[in-house]
């Protein structure tokens, strides 16, 4: 029998505020532990919690970026559960009226659309810490670090609608990418900006009812995601073969071993002991706070991958690379803005050159040389005075300094050689050299074309611009007695644009 497999993700991601949920402590990662606390958000008696505003505004545009609808009226309530790193002992989330209900992603690599059930907002808890900040060994105990205590999450729930554990890691790639364009949170997955735990079961090819899950935690790279499931999948199918069945359990991913693992049995709502919050209101949101946000959503990824296909005849897969991120793509409008040539050059430098650059000074598109002067490197190479070749050398020449392309290729002597007068004594001169394959082209073998190419390249020592060498030996083959052609200035058509 074969088997589908069945996938649905539960994302949590930080929202990028000035201060957490509740109150009014820094959102800040990578501060000494303990640094960022209060009585509120380390749960003092007596303390009350207030809403932070931006939290709420940053989810609404996320929202309707997912196309989902933002309910008016949302209710806080309390997940009660001991952990040392819950030092009020409950997390106020959301419960029964989320935040908003009923949106989709639609994937980038994969046709698929998963729809997403719904997305709310709670706070986060502290962080264990098994060794000692910085490193060092802790033997027989733990640290805990409550800084990250309330900082403010929103929780994206997916209906089980993918497929494959790499249409999972597409949709968390997708995901990163709306969370970047809409500037809700920075998506780091290594500071733990963006965490997802995997939902995966089989079930019969054909079958519509879903088979029982396990659910995967500590998934912290696209990577471990797809290849957790693709274990998870292969220990289910494996034990349902053998006549074993699958128990509905919480499992942890241990990627040096290369294994999953149970953790806990499946806890239900229930053990939650869920109520609504008694110190915070319900969320009431007016229409028109709804309506604003509509209007102030920026462009999402896939609206600017379809305007660069149109407007710059981009290829759909350079514009797939070109949007990854919203910096990457700013990046690319503003060089073709300030370049006269066509966009397709600019992607193709960028996609190959700039990221090949940037990915060896492990830098970022901000680090990249500035825009206008890519542009007027580029209009060199279209104006015949760079080789594709030299242009490139220009480039990392150039990147970090500020001398300028054209100061650049004089220094190196990279400029190419447009000078008729030179070039014409050149190409005279490979003519004369070989009679014997001049003739054969005037008969007619325009393959020995290439030949003569060759030689006067040779001459140059590689600095004569290709497209006047071929004219001006096309002339010379074709249109003149090689023997008696001494007047550079009668066959002057006109200067290079
Ligand atoms: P819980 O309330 O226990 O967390 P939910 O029904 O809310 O469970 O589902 C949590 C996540 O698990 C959702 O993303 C959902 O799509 C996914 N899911 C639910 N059932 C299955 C299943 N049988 N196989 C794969 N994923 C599932
Ligand atoms: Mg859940
Ligand atoms: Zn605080």
């Amino acid at each position: 029998m074969s088997y589908e497999t069945v996938i649905g993700l539960e994302v949590h991601v930080q929202l990028g505020t000035a201060t957490k949920l509740f109150c009014r402590c820094p959102n800040r990662f990578g501060e000494p532990p303990n640094t960022l606390t209060c009585p509120v958000c380390l749960g003092y008696p007596g303390t009350l919690p207030v809403l932070n505003g931006q939290a709420v505004d940053l989810a609404i545009r996320l929202a309707l970026a997912l196309g989902a609808e933002v309910r008016r009226r949302s209710v806080f309530a309390r997940k009660n559960y001991f952990y040392p790193d819950l030092p009020k002992g409950y997390q106020i989330s959301q419960f029964d009226l989320p935040l908003a209900e009923n949106g989709s992603l639609s994937l980038t690599r994969h046709h698929r659309t998963a729809r997403i059930r719904r997305l709310h907002l709670e706070e986060d808890a502290g962080k264990l810490l098994h060794e000692m900040p910085g490193g060092g060994v802790l033997s027989g105990a733990s640290l805990v670090d409550f800084n990250r205590c309330s900082v403010p999450l929103v929780e994206i729930v997916s209906e089980p609608d993918l497929r494959a554990p790499a249409e999972a890691q597409d949709y968390l790639q997708t995901l990163r990418q709306v969370l970047l364009y809409t500037a809700v949170s920075d998506a780091n997955m290594e500071e733990g900006s963006l965490r997802c735990d995997a939902n995966v079961s089989i079930r019969p090819v054909g079958s519509s009812t879903l088979g029982t899950r396990s659910e995967i935690k500590n998934l912290n790279s696209f990577r471990h995601v797809a290849k957790a499931l693709e274990l998870e999948v292969a220990r289910q199918t494996r034990l349902v073969e053998s006549g074993g069945e699958v128990v509905q359990e919480t499992r942890t991913f241990d990627a040096d071993a290369g294994v999953t693992r149970p953790m806990r049995g499946k806890e239900e709502s229930h053990d939650y002991r869920y109520f609504p919050e008694p110190d915070l209101p319900p969320l009431i949101l007016d229409a028109g706070r709804i309506e604003e946000a509509t209007g102030a959503l920026p462009e999402l990824p896939w609206d600017l991958r379809e305007r660069l296909i149109t407007q710059f005849d981009l290829q759909v897969e350079d514009a797939l690379t070109l949007t990854a991120t919203p910096a990457l793509a700013a990046y690319l409008e503003c060089v073709a803005s300030t370049y006269p040539g066509k966009p397709r050059t600019v992607a193709n430098w960028l996609k190959t050159e700039i990221l090949r650059e940037l990915k060896s000074r492990k830098a970022d598109v901000e680090a990249a040389i500035e825009p206008q002067r890519l542009a007027r490197l580029l209009t060199m190479v279209d104006d015949g005075r760079l080789s594709t070749g030299a242009a490139k050398r220009v480039l990392t020449e150039i990147w970090d300094s500020d001398e300028s392309a054209a100061e650049a290729a004089e220094r190196l002597g990279l400029l190419q050689i447009r000078d008729e007068a030179i070039m014409s004594g050149w190409v005279r001169q490979v003519v004369d050299e070989h009679p014997r394959q001049a003739a054969e082209y005037r008969a007619g073998k325009h393959r020995v074309a290439g030949f003569f190419v060759g030689r006067v390249m040779q001459l140059s020592e590689g600095r004569a611009e290709p497209r006047l060498v071929q004219r001006l030996l096309r002339q010379a083959l074709l249109h003149e007695d090689p023997m008696a052609a001494e007047d550079p200035a009668a066959e002057d058509v006109g200067s290079e644009p």
